[in-house]
Formats: structure tokens, C-alpha cells, sequence
């Protein structure tokens, strides 16, 4: 996000420049501050572009618009502001918990918001300027965590993929979306495309899952319903680790963000790696996104900086497309948006940009218990869940996850995360002083529905556990959801009301909860659900 008024003025400049022409022109210019670094190289050329179709981030959303979009036959541009991150049995790729060296967070994280990130893993991390893999964004009362890299979300994410019942979906999802359609033709498509399946007993019977079978056998004696979840994994990964044929990774519970050995079907690997594969589809890395304007002649004005590895600024692209996917995430989407809003970049965008921010009702909790060995060492990825999804309207769902490898001390504790459907919703809003876009969330936020999840928590652990619900201390979540919401901000299809050629197809189309599940599963379903649609009706006239 840009970080200062110098950069404004430079890029409303340039913009005056773009709209006078197209293809390609590069003119040396005065630099304007690299985010997050404080270095500044004297000059940096800008180049301008034209692009059919351009699309803003590579997670979930991104990834489903560019196969979609390219299958169609539209040559289709990708924008990422992140790297590539390739796994492989024995890599080094990413920083692990044990070792959280500056390749875990992205630039220009401020310390506030890597405070609460230190306590969690409790851990110092590195703040060397790196395009790392995680962004923790620190609002009022809220800290939020995405990703940044080719694949987004995916990279990080325990891989969770679950679907909400009918009843949930139709009390707390847009009443836009048909469920029966999502459920007979999209939903199974995104679990083919990723080819999930579910933890095989071999792998959860060896000596580091032993938490994750305290977990099940709790939860069934309890009475709570106990099933597996289905993972994008393949299986013979982890269990390549068992009989010693890798280094331990998915076994030692190392995994919290990102697995070096690879095995994860991420959306790099997959709707991206399709996409790539036709021929239209490029993914340009490092390219972060500033502003985006609506521009003249129905064409989109995206700005981009093209970054180093420590975030310093390259080159300066000024792009121009008929056709402009906002799929950068729940919150990076909104921050674009609420501040083209704000400077007028985007005239008539509706006024409910920016609202309808939620936290899907994370709360995690410290589960310990004297007499329990959990293991200083816990295997992932996260394989039971329990629901509780009787009620629509107080449905949540409780699994177990490992807790980080600490310094090979037994705590006889592990971690427990519930979701659970909540109505509390945050926003965001523009400060013209300090030219950024803030998050807001209630302080009780969510309280009521963590108390009633806490509860079951504990029903579970049973007499002698003890449960510490850490978002008391420290509100966090890994599931940011809406802020440009479909109903008042987009139709069923992400596209924006009266903005022909803008669409957003990512996380901030939903309002604040996918239905007491992990979201990149309804995420991918309903950009798959929209993409038939654009491809059948705005391929040839928006897009
Ligand atoms: C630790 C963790 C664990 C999780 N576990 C699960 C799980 O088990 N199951 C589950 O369903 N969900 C999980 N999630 C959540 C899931 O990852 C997200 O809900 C999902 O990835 C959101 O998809 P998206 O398409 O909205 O955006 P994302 O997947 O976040 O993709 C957005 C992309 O846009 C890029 N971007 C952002 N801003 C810019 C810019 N200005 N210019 C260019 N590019 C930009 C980002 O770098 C990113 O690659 C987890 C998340 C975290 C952090």
C-alpha cells in the first residue's frame, strides 16, 4: 500500500501520463519512497502498459480467475506482490517455526503488529525487510493475518477444506448464492482441483499425532460428532517422514506456515500451474499493487511497483486493462478499493466499500493438562474436526492443532481452534493524513460467540483440562473475510455495481463468516460459480 503523499503525487502524475497513450514506454523518474525500507535508489524507470485482462493477487480467487479466464481463451496477467516458493523433499524454502528468520514476514510489518505474532509462537521473529510470507495487520482491537506469495492463502494454510450445511450456508452466506447449485456442481469441483482427501490412520497412529488422537478420543467420549477433514495432501509425504525417507516437516508439526517437503496441493500447483500451462496466462512475482482508478475509453489504471527481495522499489508499471480482477485478499482488496473510493479514483463505487468485515469467529485456545501427554513434538496437518451444527445460528467447529515445536519442551498443552458464525463486523476507513486505509472492529467483537465456543472447548477437555483463550489477550485471526460484500458492493458474480470490467472474486466478497468453516473452500467455490457465468456473458464485451 503506498505509504506517503510524495508517492500520491508522483502517481497521479503518471496516471496523466498513461491516459495519454498505450503499449509500452519507459521514462526514467524521481523515486518515491520504498515502503517499509527506508532505502531509496535515485531513479526508477516506469514503463506503461495496456493488458486484456488483469488480475490482482494469486491466492484462491486469483488462482480460479486466471484458469477460468485463460481457458476461455482471454490472455490474462497476474499481479503478485509476493515470490515464488518452490518445495521439495528436504528444501529449505521457508522459515520455520523452530527457525522464524526473516523469510516469514512480509515487509514493513510494523513491530505492534508482530508483537502479538512473537507471543503466539512464542518466539522473537526476524524484521530484516524481506517479501516474506505472512502480513500481520494490526487493527483496533483485531490483528489479521495473510499471505504474500504465488499461490497465496495456500501456502500457508493448514489446508482445511470444508463446506458448510445447507442450514448454516442459508443463514449467514448471501442470500445471492444458491446452495443446492453450489453444493451438486462447485464445491466438488474446487476438491477436485485440489484432490483432497483425508488423514490415513497409518500416518495418525505414529508416536507425534498423539495429540491429535487425545483430541478425537476426547471428543467422542464427550459426545461431540467427530469426523476427519479433508486435506490437500498427498499422504505419502508425511509418511515418507515416518520411515526417516525426509526430514521431519508435516511430523514434527514445523508446518505452521508452509511445508518444506512440499506434498501440498497448493494453488501454484494447481489451478495457476493449469492456468500457466494453456500459454494466456502470465504471473508477473514482486509486482505489488498501489492504486487501481477507473481510467478513460472503459478501461481500468492499475499502478504498480515492481519490488526487490527487501521490498526497495525497481520500476514503476502503470498498467491499463479492460478487465480488472480485485482478488488480493479480503483485506488488501478493501484497502485498494476503500482508498480509490476515498480519493475518488473510482467515481460511484458503493458506499458499503470497505464494510461487512468479519473474523469468521476464530478464537484459539491453550488446552492444557497435567495428566495428558500431548508430546513436545505435534504432528500436522490438523486431521479431526468436531461440529456442532445443530443450531445454525450458534454452529461452530472445534479441532485440535499442533502446537509450534518449543524448544523440544513437553507443555502438556495443545492448541485448539474453534470457528464459530458471528454477527460482530469491523470496517475500514481511509485517514487522508497518513494516506492509509485502517481497520476497525468492535473491542467486545465476537466475545459472545468465543464464550459459547469455550464452553464446548471445555466440555471436551474434560474435568482436569484447562482451557486459556488466547484472542482474549490478544484478538487475532487467520480467516479475514469481506469488505467489498456481495449484495451491496458486488451481484453473484463479484462484479461491482456500476463498474463495468470490475470485478472481485477473493475473500472480501464474503461477509464476515463462511458458515462456521475454514473459507478458502466457499472462496474458490464461488469464484468457480462466477467465472461460468463471466466467461458465458462478459467474455467479448467487459472482459
Ligand atoms: C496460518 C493460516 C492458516 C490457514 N488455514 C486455513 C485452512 O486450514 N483452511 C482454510 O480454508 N483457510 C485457511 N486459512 C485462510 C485462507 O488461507 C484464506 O481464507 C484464503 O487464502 C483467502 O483466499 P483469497 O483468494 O481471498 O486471498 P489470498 O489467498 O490471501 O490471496 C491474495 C493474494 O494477493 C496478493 N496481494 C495482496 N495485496 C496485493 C497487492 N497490493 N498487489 C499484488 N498482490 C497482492 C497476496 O500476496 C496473496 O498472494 C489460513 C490462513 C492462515 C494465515
Amino acid at each position: 500500500m503506498p505509504t506517503s503523499t510524495t508517492r500520491r503525487r508522483f502517481l497521479t502524475a503518471a496516471a496523466l501520463g498513461a491516459a495519454a497513450g498505450s503499449g509500452v514506454l519507459t521514462t526514467p523518474t524521481a523515486h518515491a519512497a520504498a515502503p517499509g525500507t527506508g532505502a531509496r535508489p535515485s531513479r526508477v524507470p516506469l514503463t506503461r502498459e495496456e493488458h486484456r485482462a488483469v488480475v490482482i493477487g494469486s491466492g484462491f480467487g486469483g488462482g480460479v480467475s486466471a484458469l477460468r479466464l485463460a481457458q476461455a481463451g482471454v490472455p490474462v496477467t497476474v499481479l503478485e506482490r509476493g515470490r515464488r516458493w518452490i518445495t521439495g523433499p528436504n528444501v529449505d524454502t521457508y522459515a520455520t517455526v523452530s527457525h522464524p528468520d526473516r523469510r516469514l514476514l512480509w515487509y514493513g510489518t510494523t513491530p505492534e503488529a508482530v508483537r502479538p505474532v512473537q507471543r503466539l509462537l512464542g518466539r522473537p521473529l526476524d524484521l530484516d525487510p524481506y517479501v516474506g510470507l505472512v502480513e500481520p495487520v494490526l487493527g483496533d482491537s483485531l490483528l489479521a493475518l495473510c499471505a504474500a506469495g504465488v499461490g497465496g492463502g495456500s501456502l500457508v494454510y493448514q489446508g482445511m477444506t470444508l463446506q458448510p450445511s445447507r442450514e448454516v450456508f442459508e443463514t449467514w452466506l448471501p442470500g445471492e448464492l444458491d446452495y443446492g447449485l453450489l453444493d451438486r456442481e462447485y464445491y466438488p469441483r474446487v476438491a477436485r482441483m485440489l484432490d483432497v482427501s483425508t488423514a490415513p490412520d497409518e500416518l495418525l497412529a505414529t508416536p507425534t499425532y498423539r495429540a491429535t488422537r487425545i483430541f478425537r478420543d476426547r471428543a467422542e467420549r464427550r459426545g461431540f460428532p467427530v469426523e476427519k477433514v479433508p486435506q490437500p495432501v498427498d499422504w505419502n509425504y508425511p509418511l515418507a517422514e515416518t520411515r526417516g525417507e525426509m526430514r521431519p516437516a508435516y511430523t514434527s508439526g514445523d508446518t505452521l506456515f508452509g511445508v518444506n517437503n512440499g506434498g501440498k496441493h497448493t494453488v501454484d500447483l494447481t489451478y495457476l500451474a493449469q492456468a500457466e500451462a494453456t500459454g494466456r496466462c502470465q504471473v508477473l512475482t514482486q509486482h505489488q499493487v498501489t492504486s487501481v482508478a477507473r481510467g478513460t475509453g472503459g478501461r481500468w489504471t492499475v499502478h504498480v511497483d515492481r519490488i526487490d527481495d527487501a521490498g526497495r522499489v525497481l520500476e514503476q508499471r502503470i498498467i491499463t486493462t479492460k478487465a480488472l480482477v480485485m482478488a488480493a485478499g479480503s483485506m488488501n482488496t478493501t484497502r485498494l478499493l476503500v482508498r480509490a473510493a476515498a480519493l475518488g479514483d473510482i467515481p460511484g463505487l458503493p458506499g458499503e466499500v470497505g464494510q461487512g468485515f468479519g473474523t469468521n469467529g476464530d478464537r484459539i485456545y491453550l488446552w492444557s493438562d497435567l495428566l495428558e501427554d500431548f508430546g513436545p513434538r505435534q504432528g500436522s496437518p490438523i486431521a479431526y474436526i468436531a461440529k456442532t451444527w445443530d443450531d445454525p445460528r450458534t454452529a461452530s467447529t472445534t479441532c485440535q492443532f499442533s502446537l509450534p515445536p518449543l524448544y523440544g519442551v513437553d507443555t502438556r498443552s495443545t492448541l485448539v481452534l474453534a470457528m464459530a458464525v458471528s454477527p460482530d463486523r469491523g470496517r475500514w476507513t481511509y485517514s487522508g493524513l497518513t494516506d492509509t486505509v485502517n481497520m476497525h472492529f468492535p473491542v467486545a467483537g465476537d466475545r459472545a460467540v468465543g464464550l459459547l465456543a469455550a464452553q464446548r472447548v471445555q466440555a471436551m477437555a474434560g474435568g482436569l483440562g484447562t482451557i486459556a483463550e488466547f484472542n482474549l489477550a490478544e484478538n487475532i485471526t487467520v480467516h479475514p473475510l469481506g469488505g467489498a460484500c456481495m449484495g451491496p458492493v458486488t451481484d453473484p458474480y463479484g462484479r461491482v455495481h456500476d463498474q463495468p470490467g470490475l470485478y472481485v472474486l477473493d475473500g472480501a466478497l464474503i461477509p464476515g463468516t463462511t458458515g462456521a468453516c475454514n473459507p478458502s473452500m466457499t472462496i474458490a467455490a464461488v469464484a468457480e460459480h462466477a467465472l461460468d457465468t463471466i466467461v458465458a456473458q462478459d467474455v467479448g464485451t467487459t472482459v
